[in-house]
């Protein structure tokens, strides 16, 4: 049984060693260490993962110099660079700043098809911009239809329009949630090709350990519970999310 968690952050404080070597006895042998900020980007480059790096919504003051940073950042790494993320825009938070996270967003988009990487985005409460933003991306790349929307919430209806545009959907501990029937009946629709899970560690562990702080090792709990929601037997889910990932994230 092979597990990939698709989306871990580690921080300044993290233990990394402890992490991975806690992941690999649960059988998480692969882990996407995701970026988004000067110490989240520091600290995936910290860990022997494979990486996503990138300027996440918060990062609003991105400019110019912070691109040529982080153009540099993914050419002296390039053998690990799988992705651009995180990146996205939530007005759950913040939706003050609604049209410069647009804006910031569209730019990251761009700088990933120009590289010619997957992407990994971040969306809440945020649906019709986020397919307004995919949509204006003057794509020219092939790898357009290579990206993932990360820790998934909303439902099956706004699946089928991310995935009509060719992305993967993960989810994370979320869908364990007692009160998560929506994201369980996307975690049932999102066809066996396009499925990913992930932890988004340090948050959102997973029942039955929500309050602790999340960490690789615990995606095992969130691939049961969408197995048993697909009515299908663990091991051949854990097999096909990892075979999913692979693919996503291979150079
Ligand atoms: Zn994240």
């Amino acid at each position: 049984m092979r597990l990939f968690d698709t989306h871990a952050h580690f921080t300044d404080k993290s233990d990394v060693d402890g992490l991975l070597s806690r992941a690999a006895e649960a059988g998480v042998v692969r882990i996407l260490a995701v970026g988004g900020s000067r110490e989240l980007n520091r600290n995936a480059l910290r860990t022997p993962c494979p990486i996503a790096l990138g300027w996440d919504r918060d990062q609003l003051d991105a400019g110019d110099a912070a691109f040529a940073e982080l153009e540099r950042l993914v050419a002296d790494n390039a053998q690990r660079v799988a992705a651009i993320g995180e990146i996205g825009i939530d007005f759950h938070y913040s939706p003050e700043s609604a049209s410069a996270q647009m804006d910031l967003f569209a730019r990251e988009l761009s700088f990933a098809d120009r590289l010619g990487l997957p992407v990994v985005i971040h969306t809440r409460e945020a649906d019709a911009a986020t397919l307004e933003v995919i949509d204006a991306v003057p794509w020219s790349h092939a790898s357009r239809l290579r990206g993932v929307i990360h820790s998934y919430t909303g439902g099956p209806d706004f699946a089928g329009k991310l995935l009509d545009r060719g992305f993967a959907i993960s989810f994370s501990g979320i869908v364990t949630f007692r009160s998560a029937d929506l994201v369980r009946a996307s975690a049932r629709f999102v066809p066996d090709d396009r499925i990913l899970v992930e932890t988004d560690t340090p948050y959102l562990a997973p029942v039955p350990l929500r309050g602790h702080q999340c960490e690789p090792a615990y995606v095992i709990h969130t691939a049961k519970c969408i197995a048993s929601e697909r009515k299908t037997d663990f091991e051949t889910f854990a097999e096909l999310t990892f075979g999913n990932s692979e693919r996503l994230f291979s150079r």
